[in-house]
């Protein structure tokens, strides 16, 4: 009896996880916390202290999420992969 509950169990978890992915496919980037601007790197840091253009224009776009401070969820990237690959096999 274990098994069916866990599979039950397993089951809700995974449309919960999908319905979530459909609802809000984007999360907060990792990198920058959702901010859109690259972290301070310690060399950023210290030409900071001379009077360089970016320190004063401030820091620039996060590379991974291109400034928007949003990436994609895993579940949704997946269901794209996915459909990526039947498009192309159909
Ligand atoms: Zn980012």
């Amino acid at each position: 009896m274990s098994v069916v509950w866990f599979a039950g169990i397993a089951l809700i978890v995974a449309v919960g996880y999908a319905a979530a992915c459909y609802v809000r496919p984007f999360t907060a980037c990792h990198r920058c916390k959702g901010t859109g601007t690259a972290p301070p790197r310690l060399w950023d840091r210290l030409r900071r202290r001379i009077t360089h253009p970016r320190a004063i224009h401030g820091r620039p776009d996060c590379r991974r999420c291109a400034g928007t401070g949003l990436r994609l969820r895993i579940g949704r990237r997946t269901v794209n992969y996915i459909r990526r690959v039947r498009r192309v096999g159909r």
